[in-house]
């Protein structure tokens, strides 16, 4: 009999849960906001298939931002989270241009060094538009410190750019301290918050930050949607141009299925880790890592994990540095043995080179080939974890 399938890449992308699954394509979808799927019509029609699709959006958009605590004027929906960054990175830059011109506008940009290619590209365009852009290296473990950033921070600094949860390393970073810093100066706070939502307790207020972005189908909802948070008090120049949706921020016409399920994926994925999937994932994390470091001492976890924490590191992630054999060598023998893990972020997958992420937290060349990354969800069980321990020591 073929043994079951593992998946351990969701901070690739999570499959979709079963609920949302449901409201989008099961026989009662939309029930429960009283509204056919089926009948929708464009969110910017005035008729009533208009203003039933208009009025399914915006309870999408309450339900979100009341997962997310702040307001829902502030909240805007996109194709996901790569557009989400780009957007606000450089909607940012170009309203402070239009708002103060080049010779008033404060002309320097930091953005940490382990920032998704999203962010991290997003914010190293903004060279061609005369902006300086500096990069925030992560210590060892991890993390931008506050220190750092104190040090890195300059009367012209236009804003900031950290992520909350790190895709590849699992660290959390201190957003609502770093961002308190940034605003000490002047400078405005974004934060790529893709990996920690649903994982994360993530509420914006209490972090204080001006701009954030997310992601649907990292936690469970369907792919091509997103989201971004941006405070109305933000000077702001919308990249994409067209009907003016999304009052004016982002053009296009809105998914309205699409809305409808991440806001779903992000209540359940958050009403589940506050119940105790958090701890539950961070559990078998320690258990695989001990399992793991005592089989082989080939094997280390790429950063400290204190046991059991759910706050500064991502309950069910786990990135490793395994010496002797290279990533993608791990990835396609795993897969043949039927696990699904990945050697970094899934669109860096297809790249020879050590990841920018690793190499900016100081590990070396050598070292950062052997890099796998396993992260669990809600479907991860004890067995799978044992079956992994077993498989990835059989290839080494
Ligand atoms: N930011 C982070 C931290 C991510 O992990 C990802 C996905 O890999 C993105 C942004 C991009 O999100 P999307 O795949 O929705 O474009």
């Amino acid at each position: 009999m073929m043994s079951k399938r593992v998946f351990l890449d969701y901070a690739a992308t999570a499959p979709l849960l079963p609920e949302v699954h449901e409201l989008l394509c099961g026989a009662s979808s939309g029930a429960s906001f009283g509204a056919s799927l089926l009948g929708l019509g464009n969110a910017s029609s005035l008729y009533r298939e208009g203003r039933l699709a208009r009025e399914t959006l915006e309870q999408a958009r309450l339900n979100l931002a009341e997962v997310l605590r702040c307001s829902p004027q502030e909240l805007y929906f996109c194709s996901g989270g790569t557009e989400a960054a780009g957007t606000l990175v450089e909607g940012i830059a170009h309203g402070a241009l239009e708002k103060f011109g080049k010779n008033q506008a404060r002309m320097h940009v930091l953005c940490a060094a382990f920032e998704h290619h999203a962010v991290l590209n997003s914010a190293l365009s903004l060279k061609r538009l005369g902006f300086e852009v500096e990069l925030l290296r992560p210590n060892r473990e991890g993390r931008i410190t506050l220190e750092s950033l104190e040090s890195a921070l300059r009367p012209d600094t236009l804003m900031v750019a950290v992520m909350l949860a790190q895709n590849e390393l699992g660290t959390v970073q201190d957003i609502a301290g770093l961002a308190a810093l940034a605003h000490s100066t002047g400078a405005l706070f974004v934060s790529d918050c893709v990996q920690g939502l649903g994982k994360l307790p993530l509420y914006l207020a209490d972090f204080g930050v001006d701009a954030a972005c997310f992601s649907s189908h990292k936690i469970g909802g369907p792919f091509g949607v997103g989201a971004f948070f941006l405070r109305h008090s933000v000077p702001f120049l919308p990249r994409q141009l067209g009907g003016g949706q999304e009052r004016k921020l982002r053009s296009g016409t809105q998914d309205v299925p699409g809305a409808l399920g991440f806001a779903l994926a992000a209540q359940l994925e958050t009403a589940a880790f506050a119940a105790g999937e958090g701890a539950r994932q961070a559990l078998l994390r320690d258990k695989l890592l001990a399992d793991l470091v005592t089989a082989s001492n080939r094997i280390r976890s790429t950063v400290p994990i204190a046991a059991g924490n759910i706050t500064s590191h991502l309950p069910g992630h786990l990135h490793l540095l395994v010496q002797g054999i290279e990533s993608q060598t791990m990835i396609l023998k795993l897969d043949e043995l039927g696990f699904a893990v990945s050697g970094g972020a899934a669109c860096s997958t297809n790249s020879l080179d050590p990841s920018h992420v690793l190499m900016s937290t100081g590990i070396s060349k050598d070292d950062a080939y052997g890099a796998l990354r396993i992260s669990l969800g809600r479907n991860t069980t004890v067995e799978d974890c044992s079956r992994f321990t077993k498989a990835l020591l059989s290839i080494l």
